[in-house]
């Protein structure tokens, strides 16, 4: 479980160009559940995002998963918390440019050193139809199929938490289609918490739960 206490965070605190990005954000996420974040570009769903994921730290409030508190813990053991426990999905896919789709899809588990069976590897890349480019370049694939290698990467370590920011935002609409199925299918398989930043309204269908922001607040009903 995700539990977001009173999050705050500023840009360029004390500066002109001060920006509150989120303000006393508080929410919960439970295991296995998969949340859609919603709202105008702007409103602080990115901030959010990193915040969760330990990419960046909030000027106030707390972030516990389970029972750690993670915006209290120091780079070093939080680095090693992010890679045992988190997967990203950008909407950049950022890919190695320099490796192939079967070295970018392990890396993270290099990098945490895990063993990795053959079995989970042969099966993420079954479901992610990546089978005969697992050779290729990221540039010698599609938009879908490059986010499609990002989310078997972001899955690779068997983390808790999936985090995607706007993960069809450059796609084509069947590109789209076939990420938000596979990830759903996969987020059902493996019961991560999924939580999805998002324009595309698709997503509220498929999650379980859909989250408002507004001006870096959390809105009750009715909010656009
Ligand atoms: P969203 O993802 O919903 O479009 P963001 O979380 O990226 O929104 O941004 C929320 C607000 O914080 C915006 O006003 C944005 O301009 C500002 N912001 C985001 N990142 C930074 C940054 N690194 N430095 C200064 N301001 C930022
Ligand atoms: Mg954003």
């Amino acid at each position: 479980m995700i539990t977001v206490n009173d999050l705050t965070k500023i840009y360029n605190k004390g500066k002109k160009n001060e920006v509150y990005a989120l303000r006393d954000v508080s929410l919960r996420i439970e295991d296995g559940e998969s949340v859609c974040i919603m709202g105008k570009s702007g409103s602080g769903k990115s901030t959010l995002l990193h915040m969760l994921g330990g990419l960046d730290k909030p000027d106030s409030g707390q972030i516990f998963f389970d029972e750690q508190e993670i915006t209290a813990l120091p780079e070093t053991p939080l680095s090693v918390f992010r890679r045992e426990n988190i997967g990203y999905v950008f909407q950049s896919y950022h890919l190695i440019p320099e490796l192939t789709v079967r070295a970018n899809i392990k890396l993270p588990a290099f990098l945490a050193d895990k063993e990795l069976s053959d079995w989970y590897f042969d099966s993420l890349v079954e479901q992610l139809d990546l089978k005969d480019r697992l050779s290729h370049l990221p540039s010698q694939l599609s938009g879908g199929q490059q986010q499609r290698c990002a989310i078997a990467r972001a899955l690779i370590n068997r983390p808790k938490v999936i985090l995607c920011d706007e993960p069809t935002g450059n796609l084509d609409s069947a590109s789209a289609e076939t990420v938000k199925k596979v990830l759903f299918a996969l987020q059902k398989l493996y019961r991560p918490i999924l939580v999805i930043v998002t324009h595309d309204a698709d997503f509220t269908v498929l999650a379980d739960r859909t989250i408002r922001i507004a001006d870096g607040a959390i809105c009750e009903e009715g909010c656009t």
